[in-house]
């Protein structure tokens, strides 16, 4: 599922402009674990996140909806909050590496 401010908005009648996130590239805060750029467009999602106010609802909204990435600062996959995203994306890379192989 995309990453639906929208819905967050309506949920705490927020004006659009209220949210830090919403100055960004909403792809910002879809980093793929297969990127090798996935950990540094992570912490650059948290850090949009970081000043948030709303970061608490952010998240259980997340995780309430079952999607994935950056919500509340907080790396998710299917509503389910990743604790270690550099683990996440050292299997992610040894799992295309393998298909790479088996090809
Ligand atoms: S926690 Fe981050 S993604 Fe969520 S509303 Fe705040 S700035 Fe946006």
């Amino acid at each position: 599922m995309r990453h639906d401010k929208t819905v967050l908005r309506q949920r705490d009648e927020l004006p659009e402009n209220a949210l830090p996130c919403t100055a960004t590239d909403p792809d910002l805060f879809h980093p793929d674990p297969s990127d090798p750029g996935f950990m540094k467009q992570l912490y650059a999602a948290q850090t949009v996140c970081g000043p948030c106010d709303r970061s608490s609802t952010c998240l259980k909204n997340g995780v309430a909806s079952g999607s994935s990435g950056v919500w509340g600062g907080q790396y998710l996959e299917y509503g389910l909050v990743v604790d270690d995203p550099a683990h996440r994306r050292n299997l992610s890379l040894r799992t295309r590496q393998r298909r790479k192989a088996a090809a």
